[in-house]
């Protein structure tokens, strides 16, 4: 017999309501689904609900990280003061033909530790290399086992990764060999997907979406086929769009039939509408963010990756009055070295602050419909997941307001977004089943997942060292590359702080 809940008695979070004093209400779930809110609810024997005492507690809807890679998990805490090409040569190796021991565990890593934030749904844009059946069985299967909603989208691309750099030419042969010289044919790649998509169909904490890498790695035809697909299985396409300045260089210098812009390039392919998310989007301009809100196409802000990748700031106030919808993400774990959406709010609020001397800063209310309800509707997942309503999955965590965030409580939108950090959350919902109690994890042997990743850890670091070993004679053209890409003039500035990035400071 289905096995039902009943959350007792905790202030629910509504983005429509109070969000500085949540009512007290009771939450049904029947199956996966928030079947009753009310002020309060008798228990019936009929329902067989369990009861989730949830009295001094915050209840509020999971949190949607819209742009995230499994594929570096492992690699936390290994880098550091490398602008994003660097960072990418080293990370990239690690993160490619591994065994499916080593993808199972740290596709674990990556949504243990989602979870545990009240993460309840990762978009995982997975660079699956090789993008096999096995491969993504244990990818999906990872998942199912932890009880994590992912919307799955491995990565394809036709352009190999020394594409991605605007002075390629700069490089030795050797040194673009090291980059990655090899990609994928379109057509195999789109029914490989095809056939993986309706072999395990959405389901469950199962879904998909589309994800070419960028578009400087895709072709026109590989782009127009992913469009195609996303309209035939109604999926979200995610891809990364101007992360660097580099990028926005190669746009400006190297597709002049498009005006010398991606966006144009991505509407040439068909495939700018009201499914496409970018991610970045550090370096878009004005005029492309009128054309992405035109087309109801959103971006997906990463600002603690671009800031430790030294790739700049999303203009979000501009993006906020061109009227372009917007999901955060919290972006590689090697590229920011934490999935915690109670992060990427607070630095959506504190770096609008900084964009920007007059009042108008994106509020924590703001934050908090964009981690949820914006990274929802990126997914095309709108009305299904993101808020706590009648009809909805039951996806929710439950925030002990003990915890000295709470201490005084004042407003849970503002103490969520700037005071918590994920500390005070015990009990975790996904898909309607208790994930979480009490702060520890129903799903998976937490204990024994340290240990074998303790295990596999003693293999892959000689193999990382040997990597930066390897590869650490590719810097000093990286670094000529890196700073060629300053001499372009765009008049848009994406840094802070200092004069020679800036306007020159006051007169
Ligand atoms: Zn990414």
């Amino acid at each position: 017999m289905e096995r039902n809940l009943l959350v007792k008695g905790g202030l629910v979070y509504d983005h429509d309501g109070d969000v500085h004093k949540p009512s007290k209400r009771d939450i049904l779930i029947l199956g996966d689904e928030i079947s009753v809110i009310e002020k309060n609810i008798e228990i019936e024997k009929s329902t067989n609900a369990e009861v989730i005492d949830a009295s001094n507690h915050l209840v509020v809807p999971g949190l949607i990280n819209a742009h995230y890679h499994s594929h570096d998990t492992l690699c936390r805490g290994l880098f550091e003061d490398l602008p994003l090409e660097f960072w990418l040569l080293y990370t990239l190796p690690m993160g490619t033909f591994r065994s499916r021991d080593e993808i199972r565990l740290r596709t674990l890593v990556g949504a243990l530790e989602s979870l545990r934030c009240g993460i309840t749904t990762v978009q995982d844009m997975l660079g699956l290399i090789p993008m096999t059946e096995e491969n993504i069985d244990v990818v999906l299967d990872a998942y199912e086992e932890i009880g994590e909603r992912v919307i799955f989208s491995p990565m394809v691309f036709d352009i190999p990764a020394v594409g991605m750099l605007r002075h390629r030419d700069l490089l030795p042969p050797e040194i673009q060999e090291m980059m990655g010289t090899q990609a994928g044919k379109p057509k195999e790649q789109l029914d490989m997907l095809e056939a993986q998509i309706r072999r395990r169909p959405a389901g469950g904490v199962t879904h998909w979406a589309v994800g070419p890498f960028a578009p400087q790695r895709c072709t026109i035809e590989l782009l127009s086929g992913c469009a195609d697909l996303a309209n035939r299985h109604d999926l979200g396409v995610y891809i990364h769009v101007y992360e660097t300045r580099g990028q926005v260089v190669m746009a400006r210098e190297m597709y002049g039939e498009y005006g010398g812009s991606f966006i144009n390039y991505l509407d040439e392919a068909g495939i700018l509408n009201h499914r496409l998310n970018i991610a970045h989007s550090v370096w878009i301009c004005r005029e492309e963010m009128d054309q992405m809100a035109a087309a109801d196409a959103g971006a997906i802000l990463c600002f603690n990756s671009n800031m430790k990748l030294k790739s700049g700031i999303s203009p979000m106030r501009d993006m906020r009055d061109a009227g372009m919808r917007v999901g955060l993400g919290c972006d590689n774990c090697s590229g920011s070295d934490v999935q915690n959406m109670f992060q990427a709010m607070k630095a959506y609020c504190m770096l609008g602050s900084v964009s920007d001397p007059q009042p108008g800063t994106p509020l924590s209310q703001e934050a908090l419909r964009h981690g949820t309800l914006g990274s929802a509707r990126s997914a095309c997942m709108a009305h299904q997941i993101g808020a706590l309503k009648v009809g909805y999955k039951a996806d929710m965590m439950l925030i002990n307001m003990n915890d000295t965030a709470y201490l005084p409580y004042n407003s849970a939108a503002r103490q969520l977004v700037y005071s918590e950090t994920g500390r005070s959350i015990d009990t975790v919902i996904i898909d309607g089943k208790v994930v979480m109690k009490d702060r520890v994890v129903q799903t998976i042997n937490e204990e024994d997942l340290r240990l074998e990743v303790s295990e596999l850890m003693r293999s892959f670091i000689p193999e990382y060292e040997k990597v930066v070993k390897e590869r650490e004679v590719a810097i000093p053209y990286l670094k000529e590359a890196h700073q060629r890409v300053w001499d372009t003039d765009l008049g848009l500035r994406r840094f802070i702080a200092r004069t020679q990035y800036g306007d020159g400071g006051l007169p």
